[in-house]
């Protein structure tokens, strides 16, 4: 496994890799959602690289830039044993050198949900992985469903610019009481761990509801918004029901929908999202 920092040397070692090759961007302290990426790139592609970035336009100024957790030489530790190929972890300046100012918006996907709750956020990830897919040269890149926005937002992305990248998108891993295995999961003081399960629970709720034949967008709203009231630590920042390609928020009765929310608990904001309907989880993975 070749860990590397320069650009320059990226290009060299990744000319010499065979394809296919499969991209799984991260911004690192990985677990097993980010290993179960690596896995499937690993037996899907000829060579598999990973980076490791914490992307600072993607972040907002009131955002944890500062505090994300990093630590390079543990994620590396847990590569190694994954038979990856290539590792790029640059410094900021390699990436974003002195006067760089160039940007790529998705527009409308962009705007609900995360893209209301953290402006810039989307306009920060589309350009670092505009980039990552120049720098290098992927035919697949893989993405987990934990971040359902970002996955449209990137597949619109990758339509729109005419990237010639599959997209590839991998289930939520979870812990054993279900929460969805983040990197901001290691902000949660004790009682916020325990707390944060209402999480999932308000999801498996309206996904069970669905499964029944409860179909009104506006009562699977409610019965989320129902179960995280239990739970007086969770704030919820919103809760949605809306169309798993448009992102744009539904009424009256659904086929299928993108069941999402994010909810305060402490300092620490947390997503989670469950597909119900025809087809899902999508198929197209
Ligand atoms: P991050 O390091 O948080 O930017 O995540 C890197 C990639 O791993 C993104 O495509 C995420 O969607 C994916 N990922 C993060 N957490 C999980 C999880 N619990 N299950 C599956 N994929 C995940």
């Amino acid at each position: 496994m070749k860990v590397i920092t320069r650009l320059a040397e990226l290009r060299v070692v990744r000319q010499d890799l065979p394809g296919p090759f499969g991209l799984v961007p991260t911004m690192g302290f990985l677990h097993e959602g980010h290993l179960s990426l690596v896995r499937r790139a690993r037996a899907e592609c000829a060579s598999v690289g990973v980076s490791i970035f914490v992307n600072p336009i993607q972040f907002g100024p009131r955002e944890d830039l500062a505090t994300y957790p990093r630590d390079l030489e543990r994620d590396l530790s847990l590569l190694r044993p994954e038979g990856v190929d290539v590792v790029w972890a640059p410094p900021v300046e390699e990436v974003y050198p002195e006067g760089f100012q160039t940007y790529v918006t998705v527009e409308e996907v962009s705007r609900p949900l995360e893209g209301a709750r953290r402006p810039g956020h989307f306009r920060g990830v589309a350009t670092v992985v505009a980039k990552l897919f120049n720098i290098f040269q992927p035919q697949r890149a893989y993405f987990g469903q934990k971040d359902a926005q970002q996955v449209v937002v990137i597949r619109r992305m990758t339509r729109d610019l005419n990237f010639p990248v599959d997209i590839a998108v991998c289930p939520t891993v979870r812990e054993p009481d279900g929460l969805a295995m983040s990197s901001r999961n290691t902000y949660l003081d004790a009682e916020e761990r325990k707390a944060a399960t209402v999480i999932y629970r308000s999801l498996l709720a309206a996904q069970r509801a669905f499964a029944e034949g409860e179909q009104r967008a506006e009562v699977l709203r409610e019965i989320m918004v129902h179960v995280l009231a239990e739970e007086p630590r969770a704030r919820p920042e919103y809760v949605s029901v809306a169309d798993p390609e448009t992102l744009v928020e539904l009424s009256g009765f659904v086929d299928r929908a993108l069941l999402s929310l994010a909810v305060r608990l402490g300092k620490t904001v947390l997503i989670d999202n469950v597909i119900v309907g025809e087809g899902s989880p999508d198929p197209g993975g």
